[in-house]
């Protein structure tokens, strides 16, 4: 048996419409479209890349995008001063930092810089403290993508969107993925098992999973025997292979004839991502609206 292929991008073009919707009634309140300002330290290609989508699928839903390109030889307290200073304009809903920063600067410094109702990307520690208590709060991208994935392939199989109590196995234990995905899976009441680079038996922990979540940036770590026969398994990494192609943690061959349900790479979590950080933007822009116009 073949398992489904998970369409992160048809997923997210529905998020998107959704998004683009909303927009359309939230701009007479707000007497303006909901602005997003990216901040890229340095010339990584690949961040590069990342930004250019992002802002493209931004004006898509009517989002508009401001670009601000840092040299990367500034310091962390000028970078600080650029972040508090886009935290006052009035005309800007959300923050995003584009990771990584180069060598010498410090990313949690950074974004804690970052005013936490503007921090679309949900990294600030007040927002993943919020997330931690289960509380309402801007939550990261990733994450969020990986949850609304999970829930449609359980659609398209055919099955009951509660998850409770099933074992889920996320590899990867970033503030960016790892973490925060395994406390949503735990908010939904799967039982949750935290996987590392220290973690025994690797291969075992995988393979009792119902869920299993990977996000490791390891090319194609997990082989068609690490998985439970019918499991749903969700591809974050992003690899390039030597030849240059996109590939993710999961070796998408061996694993599909064994899962129900995989993301592939590219197009599975990569276009959920951008679509969870515009409906983010959304979010912290009604927020604003709702409050005459003021940061909450
Ligand atoms: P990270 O480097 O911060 O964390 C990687 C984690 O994997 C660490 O916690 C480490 O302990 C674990 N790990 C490393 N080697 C391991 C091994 N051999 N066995 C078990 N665990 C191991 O990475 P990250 O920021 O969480 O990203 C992970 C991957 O997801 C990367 O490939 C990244 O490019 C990708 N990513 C994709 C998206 C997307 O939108 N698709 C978003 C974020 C990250």
């Amino acid at each position: 048996m073949t398992a489904l292929r998970i369409d992160g991008k048809a997923l997210a073009r529905q998020v998107q419409d959704g998004i683009s919707k909303e927009i359309l009634e939230l701009n007479n309140k707000l007497g303006r479209a909901p602005c997003l300002a990216v901040i890229l330290v340095g010339d990584n290609p690949a961040s590069k890349v990342y930004v250019k989508a992002k802002a493209k699928n931004a004006e898509s839903c009517g989002i508009d995008t401001i670009d601000v390109f840092l040299p990367g030889n500034i310091d962390n307290k000028m970078l600080e001063a650029k972040i508090k200073e886009l935290n006052t304009k009035p005309n800007i809903d959300g923050i995003l930092l584009q990771l990584p920063l180069p060598p010498g600067l410090d990313e949690y410094k950074a974004l804690s810089a970052i005013d936490p109702a503007l921090d679309v990307d949900g990294l600030h520690p007040i927002n993943q403290g919020l997330l931690l208590r289960g509380e309402k709060s801007l939550r990261p991208c990733t994450p969020s993508g990986v949850i609304e994935l999970i829930d449609y392939a359980r659609e398209k199989l055919g099955l009951k969107r509660d998850i409770s109590g099933l074992q889920s196995t996320v590899v990867g234990r970033s503030i960016l993925v790892g973490k925060p995905v395994s406390l949503m899976l735990l908010e939904r009441h799967c039982t949750v098992t935290l996987c590392h680079s220290r973690t025994k038996n690797l291969m075992e922990e995988c393979r009792r999973a119902d869920i299993l979540v990977a996000a490791v940036g390891r090319q194609e770590l997990i082989k068609g025997d690490w998985v439970k026969k019918d499991a749903i398994v969700i591809d974050v990494g992003i690899n390039r292979t030597e030849s240059g192609a996109l590939v993710g943690d999961v070796d998408f061959q061996s694993v599909s004839k064994i899962a129900a349900a995989i993301t592939p790479v590219p197009g599975g979590v990569g276009p959920m991502t951008i679509a969870m950080l515009l409906k983010n933007t959304l979010e912290s822009a009604k927020q604003r609206a709702a409050h005459g116009g003021k940061v909450t």
